[in-house]
């Protein structure tokens, strides 16, 4: 009997209907159940017959993904799943955050580690170890819409922002997006997903390329090449200057505002100077501009510090001083290690 458990592609159920010959209304009951309905297993694929079903349990794997460890935040926001994929054992994370405003967002990994070495970064400390599959970034969206479906709830959006720099894993992290906004399978509205990076620059006007529709966020972090450079090496490869307007062209063609990812640390990049570096930087069109004001979250090993609430606001009163939109985000689960960053399985 033929498996497919280690086909890389979403549509291996097209090549197990080929080849049994199942008319195409079959694969149309399959992915009603799996991508809309979102069974927990193959049984409750009511609509094929019980020997069908039992073939197919042999031939692909319900999810490529287990959850080995579960955590939840005090205050039940935030969950972090640390996932084992099915072929190698590799461990990596996702979270669930459930917003007060009843957004459930999604934080997915595409890769276990990461290969950037960001100096504030957990899972840049682990380095890279692999590349995540379009199946298995798709089956931790699908993990958390069965818990969600069994409290009346649904994602509503998908951040790649868990492990790994997603536009190094282009190919498949593009394959994951198809599958999640095909109108056959999820339906998952394209501006509800977002890709964040960390700045590699030709990879961008790749996805302008393939005609990549969903949001954007740039790691941004510093206002100028030099500390950039310190804090992130990328930087080196990839320069300020073409990157911003790399991001703005972006930006124009998407008409999508492009969230701005900045760090405050305490005494490295948080002061009203970095802001007003930060203003310049971003020039006069500010129209598709959004900076995201993020807290340092501490990671082992790693002397920086948070800013302090003083130095915050006086940083987000320079960009709103000079018009630029701008939101202080919420950590979300620091205390189950789940905040942004905070990502490595120890
Ligand atoms: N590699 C991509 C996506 C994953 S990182 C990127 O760099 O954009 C997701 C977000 O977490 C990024 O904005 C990243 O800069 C941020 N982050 C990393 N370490 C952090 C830390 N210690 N505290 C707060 N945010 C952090
Ligand atoms: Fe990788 Fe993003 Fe972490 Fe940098 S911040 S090491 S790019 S995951």
């Amino acid at each position: 009997m033929k498996v497919y458990t280690i086909c890389l592609k979403t549509y291996m159920i097209d090549q197990f209907a080929k080849d049994h010959s199942l008319p195409s209304f079959r694969i149309t009951q399959f992915n009603l159940a799996y991508y809309k309905e979102f069974i927990s297993s193959y049984d409750e694929l009511s609509t094929w017959p019980k020997a069908l079903r039992e073939e197919l349990k042999s031939a692909i794997l319900f999810s490529t993904i287990t959850p080995s460890t579960i955590l939840e935040s005090k205050d039940k926001g935030t969950q972090k799943i640390v996932f084992t994929r099915i072929s190698d054992e590799k461990r990596f994370e996702s979270v669930l955050m459930r917003h007060d405003d009843k957004r459930n967002t999604v934080c997915v990994s595409c890769m276990v580690g990461c290969p950037m070495g960001c100096a504030f970064c957990a899972t840049g400390k682990m380095r890279f170890i692999a590349n995540l599959t379009a199946r298995e970034i798709v089956d931790q969206v699908l993990y958390f819409a069965r818990i969600l479906k069994k409290q009346k709830q649904v994602v509503t959006n998908v951040v790649f922002m868990g492990m790994g720099e997603p536009l190094l894993n282009l190919e498949q992290v593009m394959e994951a997006i198809r599958t999640l906004n095909n109108p056959h399978c999820m339906e998952f509205g394209i501006r509800r997903i977002t890709i964040s990076t960390c700045g590699i620059t030709p990879k961008i006007y790749e996805l302008m390329k393939l005609g990549y529709k969903g949001r954007l966020a740039l790691s941004l972090h510093a206002p100028n090449q030099t500390l950039r450079e310190s804090l992130m090496p990328i930087a080196k490869t990839y320069p300020l200057p073409e990157l911003m307007s790399t991001v703005k062209a972006f930006a124009t063609r998407t008409q999508l505002r492009v969230s701005y990812e900045y760090i405050l640390i305490n005494g490295v990049n948080d002061t009203p100077e970095h802001a007003k570096e930060l203003v310049n930087l971003i020039g006069e069109d500010i129209e598709f501009v959004h900076i995201n004001l993020i807290p340092y979250n501490p990671i082992p090993g790693v002397s920086f510090s948070r800013s302090t609430s003083r130095s915050i606001h006086e940083f987000a009163d320079v960009l709103s001083e000079f018009g630029i939109s701008n939101t202080f985000r919420v950590t979300m689960g620091d205390d189950i290690k789940a905040a942004c960053g905070q990502l490595a399985n120890s």
